[in-house]
Parts: structure tokens; sequence; C-alpha cells
């Protein structure tokens, strides 16, 4: 089966065809250059981005795949959760494809394409348990199926990568801010300031990244205020202490996660990571650790494949299509659509 997706939920145009868990071609059209003068994506300009890139997006997948677009068995489609105007867009072309191929169309939940990701890179067999951590999210799930996932615990404020984000901003480093602090963390002193380690204290898997930030903030303005600056070593040592207070949340966090996890005794037991965050080495090694600890397969898909793109929505359509799931004309945008069992189900006709 051929399938063509389609993301355009936050700030990347993405379309891509896979023919089965070959991906043929995935496409993904940045905007950042349209919202860097804004400090953040404007949802205006990037639903009006959407509209106009989806065209060239898909007609570049599908030459890149070397195919023909009535080769296309099935269309995918980001149906949310997102910005509203952006994943409208998507809807919308997907259904007239869908219609002008006369081939089926299914809306899929973007968390949910980051979800199955490791099935589509590494074959994982359910359930295996994952993190999701990227810009906007930061959550456990296990994942039992393409429309059944348990959340052990997420963050209650900010996400991982956005604290990556602020604190590049509060000391003068490039935006997205994950890897220029990475970059700058390599090598320094991680243990010179104290940065606290938020929840740890409170049982379950439940995160906190917003205290990381306001003690980096607190940290710089002592430092300008005591030397009228930064010095190069200064913002070294605070990328790298933040980066490690990151770092021990999260693989104290997963180990709790993975005793639930390993509660269940999955028959083939293993942990993926994902998300742009999962491209942090650090945090990586720390979890990959902890899971050769356990006896658990560790994997994390490549980071083109982590971040934001079409393939995985295709990937997760083509579960969906497999259990027999598909949308009518009557799908309709979510810009809200958690991936808990207990809260709506998956797949929305709408209401
Ligand atoms: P979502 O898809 O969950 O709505 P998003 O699109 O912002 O959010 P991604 O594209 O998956 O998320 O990831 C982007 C985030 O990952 C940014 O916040 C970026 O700083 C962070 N990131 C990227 N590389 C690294 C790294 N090496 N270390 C830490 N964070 C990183
Ligand atoms: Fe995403």
């Amino acid at each position: 089966k051929i399938l063509l997706g389609l993301e355009s939920s936050c700030d990347d145009t993405a379309a891509a065809v896979l023919r089965g868990r070959e991906i043929l071609s995935s496409v993904v059209m940045g905007q950042t250059e349209l919202h860097a003068a804004f400090g953040g994506v404007v949802p205006e300009i990037a639903a009006r981005a959407h509209a106009e890139k989806l065209d060239l997006a898909v007609e570049q997948a599908v030459a890149q795949a070397g195919i023909s677009l009535q080769d296309v068995d099935a269309v995918a489609v980001t149906a949310g959760p997102g910005l509203i105007g952006g994943v409208l867009s998507g809807v919308m072309m997907a259904k007239g494809l869908a219609a002008g191929l006369g081939k089926p169309f299914v809306g899929v939940n973007h968390l949910a394409g980051h979800a199955l990701t490791p099935r589509l890179t590494d074959g994982l067999s359910y359930p295996y348990l994952m993190l999701l951590v990227s810009g906007g999210h930061c959550q456990f799930l296990i994942v039992r199926g393409a429309q059944d996932f348990t959340r052990l615990g997420g963050t209650i404020d900010d996400a991982p990568g956005e604290a990556f984000d602020k604190t590049a901003r509060l000391l003068g480093l490039p935006q997205p801010g994950g890897p220029s602090v990475e970059a700058t963390a390599v090598g320094a002193d991680e243990r010179r300031f104290a940065f606290p380690r938020p929840l740890l204290d409170r049982e379950g898997c439940d995160l906190s990244f917003s205290g990381l930030k306001t003690a980096l903030l607190r940290l710089r303005d002592r430092l300008v205020e005591a030397q009228g600056g930064l010095h190069e070593a200064d913002r070294a040592d605070l990328c790298a202490g933040f980066q490690a207070a990151v770092r021990d949340v999260l693989r104290e966090k997963t180990r709790r996660a993975l005793a639930l996890y390993l509660a269940e005794a999955p028959a083939e037991p293993a942990f993926a990571i994902a998300g742009g965050v999962a491209a942090n080495q650090a945090i990586r090694a720390a979890l990959e650790t902890l899971c050769v600890e356990h006896g658990v397969r560790f994997t994390a898909p490549p980071l083109r494949l982590c971040t934001d793109n079409a393939a995985m929505i295709a990937y997760a359509g083509s579960e969906l299509l497999a259990a027999g799931e598909t949308s009518d004309m009557a799908l309709s945008a979510r810009p809200r659509w958690p991936l808990d069992r207990s809260a709506a189900p998956l797949l929305g006709s709408g209401k």
C-alpha cells in the first residue's frame, strides 16, 4: 500500500510517501524565516504559509518518491492537535485529494504520529514505553496500539524543549535553543551552579521545568550584577548546569515510568524516546544507560523523524487503515486532542 501523508499542525508544512514501512520521500518545508521577526510562531502567518505550500510539498513528495499521484492508495492527514488554521489547510487538502483520486483518507492525531514512529523506524512491538519530549510536549506513554495509549504522566508546566529555547534566549544564544545550549555546555562544569531538580520529591511520573528557567534567570542576573556581564565560561557552565538538571529529572522520572511498564511484564520490553529533545546526547545517553540496566531495548528514531514530519503521519494512518478506520468528509480540525485512553476517541468524524 502506498500512503501519502500530510502534516501542517505547527510551523512545518510536510508531505511524505510511504510504501509499507519504506519511506519513499519525506518533504519538510519550515517557516522559521517567516516567524523569526516575531519571536514565535504567528498563527495567521503559519496558516497562510501552509495553504500556500501544501500543494508544492505534495508535488515534491510525489515526484521524489518516483510515483504519480494516481499510485497513492490512501491519504493520511494530521487532524489535530495544533494551530487550527494550519490543521484546517491540511484537512481540506486531504479531503480534496481523496475525493479527486477516489481513495480513502484518514485523520491522524499528531501525537499518535510521534508515538508510533518507533514502529516505523525500529519495528517495535506493542506495548512499549515512550517518552515524547519536544518543544511543546513532555509525556510518558505506554503505547499499546495505534489508538490505545496510557499516559503515565507529563509536564505540569513547560516542555523541556521550550525550557531549552528560553534558556538560550536568556543567555543570548541562537534559536532553536536545544542545539545551541547543548553545544555551549560541552566540556563545561555542570556542578558550578545549583539548579533545582523539580518534582523529584513528589511521587509519580509528572514533571516540571518552569522552575529551571526561573533559577537560570536568577543566576544570570546575579552574575551580571556582580561582574557587569557574562563571561564565556559563565554561559557554558549555566548551560551545562541547566542541561544536567533536565537530564536528571528525565532520568528519575523515566526510572519510575519503566517500573510501572515493566510491572506489566511486556513480552519484548522496549523504550523509545522521540521529539526534538531526543536529539540531546546527554539526555539520550542517560536514558540509554538506564534502559540497559533494566534489560529494556532502547530506541531513538533518527532526528528527522523525531521532529515534525509527514512520514510519521502516513505511517500512523497506515495502522489506522489496517485496523479498518477511515474518515469521511465530516472530519474536522481539532485544536486540542489528547492521546489519553480516557479522553475523546482518537478517530473523530467531527464531534
Ligand atoms: P511539538 O511537535 O511537540 O508540538 P515542536 O514542534 O516544537 O513541538 P520538535 O520539533 O519535536 O517540537 O522539537 C523542537 C524542540 O526540540 C525545540 O524546543 C528545540 O530546542 C528542541 N531541541 C532540538 N535539539 C535539541 C537538543 N540537542 N537538545 C535539547 N533540545 C533540543
Ligand atoms: Fe510535533
